[in-house]
């Protein structure tokens, strides 16, 4: 990697940092999800970097992909786990990383489950490693706890404006001869639950990418495209849409999803109702290994 972009990862990942340590003043009973997200994304901006992904803000039982609507109504409770996902590029290198708050004691140790397994995983990402040790290592911490890990949720890679690139990192042992090599950048995520160990998607979807060209008659449709197209095939949210009514947006969406325009990123919910603990950050893999999003 040069130094260039070594520098754009750096900047990225410092600036995913500090949004994610600024969140933490804000995620507090009684603040709404909408605020949260507007604060934080804003920030990023302010800042230099690009949103690589909205911002994921996943309570309880749901793992990922939830993000506040325009006329979003969710306010955090006192008994909520929150998980906080940020995704910051530059230049189109990112930095992914994502942290659980919560405000009753009796999910300290869940927290801790998937926050340890992150700590002992990030210590193996050097060249030479056996990826199939990397998940070793987070499902036994996690487990070690008394949690399961979450076995269909994984971390990945990331290369330029390719947020889920090669290889996939299972928070689950699995046999396989992958070893990583000097500078690949993972985002490693392990989840814990006190549920089944499994999510499942559901009907909900507010986080959409853009994978397709083809003809649309509907002038929403063609609005909602023309927006996508500045996102590099990144994801985007359905509250950035430039639409004024959210009836629009639903059938524009509607519409490029049924014509394999839209790729759609449904909410993930823990298939036994089990509540999810999640860490992530990114790394960049060194005989030291350099966390970006430290
Ligand atoms: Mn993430
Ligand atoms: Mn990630």
């Amino acid at each position: 990697m040069n130094d260039k972009v070594l520098e754009s990862y750096i900047k990225a990942g410092k600036i995913a940092s500090d949004a994610r340590n600024r969140s933490r003043d804000l995620v507090k009973p009684g603040k709404s999800l909408l605020e949260i997200a507007e604060n934080i994304e804003n920030f990023i901006r302010d800042s230099g970097g690009a949103v690589a992904f909205p911002i994921n803000i996943s309570l309880n039982n749901i793992g990922a992909h939830y993000t506040p609507v325009k006329d979003e109504i969710l306010i955090i409770k006192d008994t909520d786990i929150v998980k906080i996902d940020i995704g910051v590029h530059v230049d189109g290198y990112i930095g992914d990383t994502a942290y659980t708050g919560f405000f009753d004691e009796r999910y300290r140790e869940l927290c801790d489950a998937s926050r340890l397994a992150l700590e002992a995983a990030l210590e193996l990402c050097r060249p030479g490693v056996k990826l199939s040790k990397i998940s070793l290592v987070i499902e036994d911490t996690i487990k070690s706890l008394g949690f399961k890990p979450v076995s269909n949720l994984t971390g990945h890679g990331l290369e330029r404006y390719n947020l889920h690139a090669e290889p996939q990192i299972p928070n689950v042992k699995f046999s396989g001869e992958y070893v990583i090599k000097e500078d690949q950048v993972l985002a490693l995520e392990p989840f814990a639950t006190d549920g089944m160990g499994m999510i499942k998607e559901s009907d909900q979807v507010m986080i959409f990418m853009l994978i397709g060209k083809k003809p649309v008659r509907n002038s929403d449709a063609r609005t909602v495209i023309n927006f996508a197209k500045r996102f590099g095939g990144l994801p985007f949210s359905e509250r950035w849409i430039p639409l004024d009514s959210r009836i629009k947006i639903r059938f524009a969406l509607r519409e490029l999803r049924e014509k394999g325009i839209l790729y759609d990123y449904p909410v993930l919910k823990e298939a036994g109702g089990g509540m999810i603990s999640q860490f992530e950050h990114t790394v960049i893999v060194r005989d030291e290994p350099i966390i970006t999003t430290l």
